[in-house]
């Protein structure tokens, strides 16, 4: 079999690697440590965690901790690890980051037909599939060089803006209306403001408590994605002036004009999950959670599924660029796996690779691959990087997995009820799709051409 040279021994990378050679396809694993480190990077081991050392909940009835189940079942290299240096965290899989990443590593070097090639990979290499995981912090020759096969779409920062569950907006303030009544005439969901409403929050989003950007970080923002609080600061009415400006819109309920509004675009074609257009921000958590739930009319009960953030990170805009098996529509031996394609997270970035693997190894033994199913986590993920799970001209950002990117449950149901039929449904559809990924039987002797 042709060898497949992966670059970048990241979270995405260490898991694509073990899993095309438990599959019987040489590797070759290059990774920049130890000669060079990005700025967040400070170990020599393969698979570092960079920040926190929890891999979040392992609740099967939250969606990561139902990708832990999943690619638990799947036999991943990274799920193994960190169940094998597990350390007490209440429900979330914690481990010793130091142990985690030596295991991994050691298991690399163990693994018969990977090779471990250390040094910084500038330009890619000519023929062969390649694997590109370098992550969020790609190095600076290699994001170069990646622009001559991406061009414009790829990105080096994350202005994210929080995510709504749908079942959580209070339905008797927002209204459904767009600009002008422009495309559907109801695309988006709206909040209405007062003018001190409007006020009162502007003078909150100023006080707010926010987030210091790393080192690495000094904000360079876009004119147009700038957080909400730089805005505040310009001029109480710069926001109603941007993503709040009211113009075209008509509260039903009054007939008028609100002084502002929140506009919420539909995140997943199902409807069930909302962004908040234009609301990237470096608040902290807390301060958005309150902030938006307090001086937001209709939020008061808000469910968010992802919070606001802005940080630096290297992606592209895989919806457009990438095919259903994750290869570069314009060059199908590059392969594109982890936060780079854009996926969150330290499991997300695993199963990503995971995903990767099982692809690449599909063409390469001329067999087909067989995606899993939307209803399952690894699914999900797979839909989110390939833009199936949002509407066409959705802007593509980096996620963690979530149930709003899952295919939406039929029937109606209490929301206390959704977790556990969204976990039953995936277990059973997992099970049914796992013949397609090949997962070779413990202790089995692996075999490399
Ligand atoms: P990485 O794990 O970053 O792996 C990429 C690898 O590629 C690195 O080892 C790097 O050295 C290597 N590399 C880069 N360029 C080259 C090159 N040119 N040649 C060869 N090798 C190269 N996620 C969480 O779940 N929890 C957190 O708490 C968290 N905190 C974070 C804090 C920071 C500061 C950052 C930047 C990210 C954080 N993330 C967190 C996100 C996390 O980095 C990713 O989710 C995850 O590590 C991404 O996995 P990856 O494999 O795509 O990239």
């Amino acid at each position: 079999k042709q060898r497949v040279t992966v670059i970048g021994g990241g979270l995405a990378g260490t898991e694509c690697a073990y899993q095309l050679s438990r599959r019987g396809v040489p590797v070759v694993l290059r990774e920049m440590k130890p000669q060079k480190r990005s700025p967040a990077h400070k170990s020599d081991t393969l698979a570092e965690l960079v920040c926190s050392n929890s891999l979040r909940s392992d609740n099967p009835e939250s969606a990561i901790g139902l990708l832990h189940a999943e690619l638990r079942a799947l036999g991943s290299l990274v799920l193994s690890a960190a169940d094998a240096n597990r350390v007490p965290a209440g429900d979330a899989l914690a481990v010793e980051r130091e142990r985690f990443s030596a295991a991994i590593t050691e298991s690399l070097l163990r693994q018969p037909g990977v090779e471990l090639v250390a040094g910084e990979v500038e330009q890619l290499p000519e023929d062969g599939p390649v694997v590109i995981a370098t992550g969020p912090l790609t190095s600076d020759a290699l994001t170069r060089e990646l622009e001559r096969h991406v061009g414009t779409r790829l990105y080096f920062y994350d202005s994210i803006a929080p995510i709504l569950s749908a079942d959580s907006i209070d339905m008797n303030v927002a209204f459904r209306q767009s600009r002008y009544g422009k495309g559907g005439g109801d695309d988006y969901l709206n909040l209405p403001m007062t003018k001190d409403e409007y006020y009162r929050f502007i003078a909150e989003v100023k006080a707010g408590q926010k987030v210091v950007p790393h080192a690495f970080e000094e904000p360079k923002y876009f004119e147009g994605c700038l957080p909400i609080e730089v805005m505040a600061e310009r001029g109480d009415d710069t926001l109603a002036y941007g993503p709040m400006k009211p113009v075209g819109l008509r509260d039903p309920r009054t007939g008028q004009e609100p002084y502002a509004v929140v506009q919420l675009r539909m995140e997943d074609v199902g409807g069930t999950s909302w962004n908040m257009v234009g609301f990237q921000t470096r608040l902290t958590w807390g301060e958005q959670k309150r902030i938006f739930s307090n001086f937001i009319p209709g939020l008061q009960q808000a469910e968010f599924l992802r919070m606001g953030q802005i940080h630096r990170n290297t992606f592209i805009d895989s919806p457009r660029l990438l095919a259903k098996d994750l290869s570069l529509k314009t060059e199908p031996r590059l392969y594109f796996a982890g936060q780079i394609s854009g996926v969150e997270g330290y499991v997300e970035s695993a199963a990503c690779g995971y995903l990767v693997a099982l692809a690449l190894h599909a063409r390469l033994t001329g067999t087909e691959f067989v995606p899993p199913p939307a209803t399952t986590a690894m699914g999900a993920l797979l839909r989110h990087v390939t833009g199936e799970a949002h509407p066409p001209d959705y802007p593509h950002q980096p996620s963690n997995i979530s149930f709003g990117i899952f295919s939406p449950l039929t029937g109606r149901m209490k929301k206390a009820e959704k977790r556990a039929a969204y976990s039953a449904r995936a277990k059973q559809d997992l099970a049914a799709w796992l013949p397609h990924a090949g997962v070779p039987a413990a202790g089995a002797p692996e075999h490399v051409d």
